[in-house]
């Protein structure tokens, strides 16, 4: 399987090692002609979501990714990637992606609380850590998303279609459940 990991900014090398220790071929994406490889599936990583969004458009990635989350590439946003993906931010109005029907708060937890670690359930996954950096959470989502895990009452995980969404970084642990749960969907395209 062939897996393209957004390599502009943030934590994306801890996923090509979770990825490929789970036997996937993986390839970086930092410039347009990245996307001449075949991809089953795309990862958004954490980092910072306003960088990210700009160089998306600066390196002329933006629209090609767009199309193709909307024609139905699987895709897994984690953190910054979740706000990527989110149609809607609650106190922004710079969106980016967009595609997935959920309204998101960006550093969500407060600068100072923002960021710890907890062990919890994931439906589909199972029990596993989960570590917040500075981490959104999801605020509203339509029916048409599935909540797949929250803590502490708040939404930290979804997946609407082939998107996948998670508040927090699942590839500094490790655990590797929801990297393999990624590929599994990717494989079922
Ligand atoms: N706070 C970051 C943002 O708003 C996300 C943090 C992260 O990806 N760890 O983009």
């Amino acid at each position: 399987m062939n897996i393209g990991v957004l390599a502009i900014q943030g934590a994306f090398a801890e996923h090509e090692q979770k990825l490929t220790a789970l036997g996937a071929d993986v390839f970086e994406i930092r410039q347009a002609k990245d996307l001449q490889n075949p991809m089953d599936g795309l990862i958004l990583p954490g980092g910072e979501s306003t960088v990210m969004g700009k160089l998306l458009q600066d390196l002329d990635l933006f629209d090609p990714l767009h199309k193709r989350i909307k024609e139905g590439l699987p895709v897994m946003g984690t953190c910054a990637g979740l706000i990527l993906l989110a149609k809607q931010l609650a106190d922004d109005d710079v969106v980016h992606f967009a595609t997935m029907p959920v309204e998101v708060k960006r550093n969500a937890y407060g600068r100072q609380l923002g960021s710890f670690h907890t062990t919890h359930e994931m439906k589909g996954v199972g029990m596993i850590p989960m570590n917040f950096i500075r981490a959104p959470y999801v605020t509203k989502c339509t029916d048409e998303v599935e909540i797949l895990a929250q803590v502490d009452e708040k939404i930290v995980a979804v997946q609407y279609k082939k998107q996948l969404g998670l508040a927090f970084h699942p590839e500094v642990t490790d655990c590797d459940k929801v990297h393999a749960y990624f590929l599994d969907m990717c494989q079922k395209r």
